[in-house]
């Protein structure tokens, strides 16, 4: 299959249309797991588990399987769910999120039927990280996330040092808590009232490539600290890696006033780079 001589946007419609029949062949293979399930044809073809099944038969990642039969679970309970999959409003990951709350909410107390289709109504066009923000907020206000990361012996001496300066607010020396006493330090110092922007002064032979601190801090704080690579009202949400772009270049006569800066993440300011190049 030879894709490169087509127009970019013949690659995205057709591309666009190849996942809507991925997503009906995904809820073809939820309404056959249910009908497996129901025939019990695992345990007849030697599997203990409609889990070991999908392993082991049909060959899915335990991730895979876990994802398949959460969603066909709650399939069963709540038939449009397969609807809303095939048509793209939630991802095959997104209701098995929810099946794995209810699921679990359901040792608690009975999860009334209108109650998850009102929590899987919330769920629409959310994308992953969203819809499993919504689920803990509703079902697990408490949920933690396990960080783990590798230090380095001057890292951990600073967070020793942190840690007996910031003592009066964290006695025990809780490191979560350290952190979060370090973030909330970085971030107040952020919110201090945006200056106003700078009006430099430029002349042709003062030029220079230097962007000033106070119109740096703010074209970061106007950006709200996100790409601003915008395409058809589709902004990026990266927050990576973002640096400071000129949008007329700088080389071609581009100035450091705020209306020519744009902050730009590292995939971004790459790609504008390859489009002036190409
Ligand atoms: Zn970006």
């Amino acid at each position: 299959m030879d894709l490169s001589k087509k127009k970019n946007n013949e690659l995205l419609e057709e591309l666009k249309d190849l996942t809507g029949q991925e997503r009906l062949i995904v809820t073809r293979v939820l309404l056959y797991l249910q009908e497996v399930e129901k025939r019990k044809l695992f345990l007849e073809e030697g599997y203990s588990s409609l889990f070991a099944f999908c392993t082991e038969f049909l060959l899915y990642t335990p991730a895979e399987a876990q994802v398949r039969i959460e969603a066909m679970r709650l399939g069963k309970e709540i038939p449009e769910v397969i609807e809303k999959i095939k048509e793209g409003k939630v991802s095959l990951s997104n209701a098995a999120e929810a099946q794995g709350h209810f699921r679990r909410e359901e040792k608690k107390r009975v999860v009334p039927k209108a109650e998850k289709e009102e929590v899987l109504e919330s769920l629409y066009d959310c994308t992953t990280r969203e819809a499993e923000k919504k689920l803990n907020e509703r079902y697990d206000p408490e949920a933690k996330v396990k960080l783990s990361f590798y230090a380095s012996p001057e890292l951990l001496e600073k967070l020793e040092k942190c840690k007996g300066l910031l003592a009066h607010q964290n006695y025990e020396g809780d490191l979560a808590k350290l952190i979060e006493i370090l973030a909330d330090k970085a971030l107040k110092a952020d919110d201090a009232p945006p200056r106003r922007a700078p009006q430099a002064q430029e002349t042709q032979e003062n030029r220079t490539r230097y962007i000033p601190k106070a119109t740096q801090a703010f074209v970061w704080k106007r950006a709200n600290h996100q790409c601003e690579y915008e395409k058809n009202g589709k902004r990026c949400t990266s927050r990576h890696a973002l640096e400071i772009d000129h949008i007329v270049e700088y080389a071609k006569g581009g100035s450091n006033k705020p209306e020519n800066l744009r902050l730009l993440c590292s995939a971004h300011n790459k790609f504008r780079n390859f489009q002036q190049s190409g």
